[in-house]
């Protein structure tokens, strides 16, 4: 069952949100304030978040960075009318859609249709082999292969590997590595050099595959890794 969060501080509205999306068969949570709203994100891990922006104690925006910190929920935006900026930010922030104040029902449901649906087909694609003339990375079976040798790899450097190829056009930052990989909380006592030791492991791993001389993963210099997936030893 799809889990909906409610973020609204007008009471009237939060319930009536409550009452129509339990008649439309969602599990629903509500929060009334910005700290409820960080709270019972990550008590109840919902599939999607509707986020009223004029909260109390912590802003709709600061909810939408800390959500998007560490984790890709997709996000539709109650806003006011008439606040076209907010839209904008909003958007730009991370938020998947918007409805603007007083809305239809209908069209709530529509967009919480879409949104859900574009998430899932982004989930199926991270399903999708990784591969190149070096590795052959399987989701499905989490068997990983460099140079036609199966590689044993731990669970997460198998995800770390699979995000760093994924990721290969750009140096992945530690942060983002530590949210994505590990589901970084701020309650979990990681940190960059969690990032640092599983790289390390992952690329002896790698190069006693590929050769010694094997640059699979470069480190840059105080930001992160980047997947080369090539050797340099020639
Ligand atoms: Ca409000």
């Amino acid at each position: 069952m799809t889990r909906i969060l409610i973020v609204e501080d007008e009471a009237g509205l939060r319930q009536g949100l409550d009452i129509n999306l339990r008649l439309e068969n969602y599990e629903t949570l509500q929060a009334s304030d910005g700290e409820e709203a960080i709270r019972a994100f990550h008590a109840s891990t919902p599939d999607l978040v509707l986020l009223d922006l004029m909260l109390p104690k912590k802003s709709g925006f600061e909810v939408l960075d800390h959500i998007r910190r560490v984790s890709k929920t997709p996000v539709i935006l109650l806003t006011a009318r008439g606040q076209e900026t907010d839209k904008v930010r909003g958007l730009r922030g991370g938020a998947d859609d918007y409805v603007t104040k007083p809305f239809g029902l209908q069209e709530l449901f529509a967009r919480i249709d879409a949104v859900i649906r574009r998430s899932e087909n982004s989930a199926a694609t991270s399903k999708s082999v990784c591969e190149d003339q070096l590795i052959r990375l399987d989701p499905g079976t989490r068997e990983a292969h460099a140079n036609q040798q199966k590689l044993k790899l731990s669970p997460k450097e198998f995800d770390l590997l699979m995000y760093l190829f994924r990721n290969r056009e750009r140096v992945v930052p530690r942060d983002e590595l530590l949210s994505r990989v590990w589901n970084y909380r701020v309650d979990l006592n990681l940190n960059s050099r969690t990032v640092d030791t599983h790289v390390t492991r992952l690329r002896r791993k790698l190069q006693k595959a590929v050769g010694t001389d094997a640059a699979v993963i470069v480190a840059v210099a105080k930001i992160g890794y980047r997947y080369l997936g090539q050797s340099i030893s020639n």
